[in-house]
């Protein structure tokens, strides 16, 4: 197989395929197969903004083509699922929680026949958007329904960015299985693919009911409570509707955002230990000011995609701030888990079509901030939550990002109108990061005002707080074999402090499926 290269105009409706046979001189008939790999948007040079594709052939006489086109040579996508094992599995498998790794996990598993049972602390998709809507609506948050917890994880209320920098095939499984879902199929060769919220619910549901086909069972509304060990293996597990499951197998993929299971993880001696993560605020800017920073020159009717950035910086106290889950055209979001606290995070729509754009802007934090302890950084985060819900009186608490910077400079909403859906309240968001944070804090945007002037002004604003990024702890597993030193746990996903984003935790569901499917036979007559 060849890959070749094709670059288009971005208003060029032209089937990109025959573009690149034609462009190449290659004769029709020689094309055994043709794929579209790769798009990607060259807008920053002073020429007329293009698409650069890449495509890959499957063509007669390969080798005269290849020296012909001086195209690069490409083995096909291949993933292959390891063979079964041989040990009796005594127990279906159980799999805690139903996100991106929790529901990849279920899949592989249901497909091959191991018929896992998934318990999900949530609700289903329709259940979980209606309390979503009604808390962004009232302030009256559902603590076991809300955009952590739920069918799809904390993915489903997402920009649905499919975007990671794991290099690995199941990467092109995964995109496979979304597209089978309802995905669009440019997911598979978009440089940064992405699904919006409005389509991951739907994705989320069929493929929930692409499990239960397969013989898997999905019981939402019910939380794992307790493991059970005998003699360092897993026994059973105890839930919240008060039923005992035997279980030798448990997938937990619980997501950064279950505190309660963290605790009760470390009560029932299961290692774990605490890890770095970062904190900040969700910057937001009108998305026609970044477009205008990223695209230097858009032809007159030229429709391109919502711009987004990217931004880095170590500051002089040696810690990295950097733009985090950035959303073109998308909102700031209400993402508590917890009653009495503010989390802020980012989603958009298919479409991308928000007046504004909005970026997390965070910083890492690490023990010198939070302090020692497994839950220090659990401890830390919970206690930023519930000063941002104090200082804004349940609203979030925001500030022009010039009046962060400069006490001097305005701090009332302007250009930017803040899209948090309870309201924010301006005022100085200084109390909410220690001095080291804030000194970083400062010193980036100083630097980032360099690089892309008007970022810090033009009525830009800091909604707070930013505080689930990734897990502040980590679910301690075996490298090879993915288990715990309990046996029959295997921690994955974000929770567990193995992966973040949805692909990447998608990828370690797969993985840990893997891994059972590699050492047992499917259950045969287990109910
Ligand atoms: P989660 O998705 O958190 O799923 C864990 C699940 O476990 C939850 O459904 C929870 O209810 C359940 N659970 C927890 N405890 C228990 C228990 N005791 N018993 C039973 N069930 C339990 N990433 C991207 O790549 N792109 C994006 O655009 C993006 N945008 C985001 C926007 C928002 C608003 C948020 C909150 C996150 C976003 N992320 C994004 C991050 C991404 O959603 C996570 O990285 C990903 O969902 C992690 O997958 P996971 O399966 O490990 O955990």
């Amino acid at each position: 197989m060849l890959r070749i290269e094709v670059h288009t105009p971005v208003s060029d409706q032209a089937d990109p395929i025959e573009t690149a046979i034609r462009e190449h001189h290659i004769k029709a008939a020689d094309v055994h197969s043709a794929e579209i790999v790769h798009r990607s948007l060259d807008a920053r040079a002073k020429r007329a903004p293009r698409y650069d594709w890449q495509i890959d052939l499957e063509l007669e006489n390969e080798a005269f083509y290849l020296k012909k086109l001086k195209a690069r040579h490409t083995e096909p996508y291949h993933y292959q699922v390891p063979e079964a094992g041989s040990e009796v599995l005594e127990t279906r498998p159980v799999i805690a929680g139903f996100g991106p790794a929790g529901m990849a996990a279920a899949y592989l598993l249901a497909a091959k026949g191991y018929r896992p049972i998934v318990v999900e602390r949530g609700p289903a998709i329709e259940d979980r958007k209606a309390a979503v809507d009604s808390y962004w609506k009232t302030g009256v948050l559902d603590p076991e329904r809300n955009v952590q917890f739920g069918e799809g994880g904390a993915g489903a209320f997402s920009d649905g960015k499919l975007t990671t920098r794991v290099k690995d095939p199941r990467v092109r499984l995964i995109l496979t299985e979304l597209v089978k879902a309802g995905a669009d199929p440019s997911i598979m060769w978009m440089n940064h693919p992405h699904i919006g919220t409005d389509a991951l619910c739907g994705i989320d549901e069929n493929l929930r009911k692409a499990i239960e086909r397969m013989g898997g069972e999905v019981r939402f509304m019910t939380k794992l409570e307790q493991i059970v060990t005998d003699h360092g293996s897993l026994k059973e597990v105890k839930l919240s509707d008060g039923s005992v499951l035997p279980c030798r197998m448990l997938i937990l993929a619980i997501g950064h955002s279950a505190r309660d299971t963290f605790r009760m993880l470390a009560e029932c001696g299961v290692p774990m230990e605490a890890k770095q993560f970062a904190v900040g605020f969700r910057a937001e800017h009108l998305q026609s000011f970044i477009n205008a920073r990223q695209y230097r020159s858009i032809p007159e009717g030229t429709v391109l995609p919502a711009a987004e950035y990217h931004l880095s910086h170590t500051s002089s106290l040696g810690k990295g701030v950097y733009s985090f889950c950035m959303c073109p055209g998308g909102y700031v979001v209400a993402a508590a888990s917890e009653k009495d606290t503010v989390v802020v995070n980012g989603m958009s729509y298919a479409a991308r079509d928000g007046r504004n754009a909005n970026s997390a802007l965070v910083i890492q934090t690490d023990a010198s901030d939070f302090g020692k302890g497994l839950m220090a950084g659990v401890e830390f985060q919970e206690r930023m939550e519930h000063l941002a819900f104090e200082m804004g009186n349940g609203k979030a608490p925001c500030e022009t990002i010039a009046h962060y910077l400069d006490p001097s400079a305005g701090n009332e909403i302007s250009d930017v109108l803040p899209t948090y859906p309870l309201g924010v309240k301006m005022l100085d968001l200084h109390p909410l990061l220690n001095e080291r944070m804030n000194q970083s804090l400062a010193e980036m945007l100083v630097h980032t005002e360099k690089i892309f002037p008007g970022f810090t002004k033009n009525g830009a604003l800091f909604t707070g707080v930013e505080t689930r990024t990734s897990s502040p702890v980590r679910i301690l597993r075996n490298l090879s074999t993915m288990e715990s030193e309990v046996a029959g746990l295997y921690p994955c996903g974000e929770g567990a402090g193995y992966s973040g984003g949805i692909v990447s935790s998608a990828i370690d569901g797969v993985k840990a499926a893997e891994q059972i499917i590699a050492r047992f036979a499917p259950p045969e007559g287990l109910e």
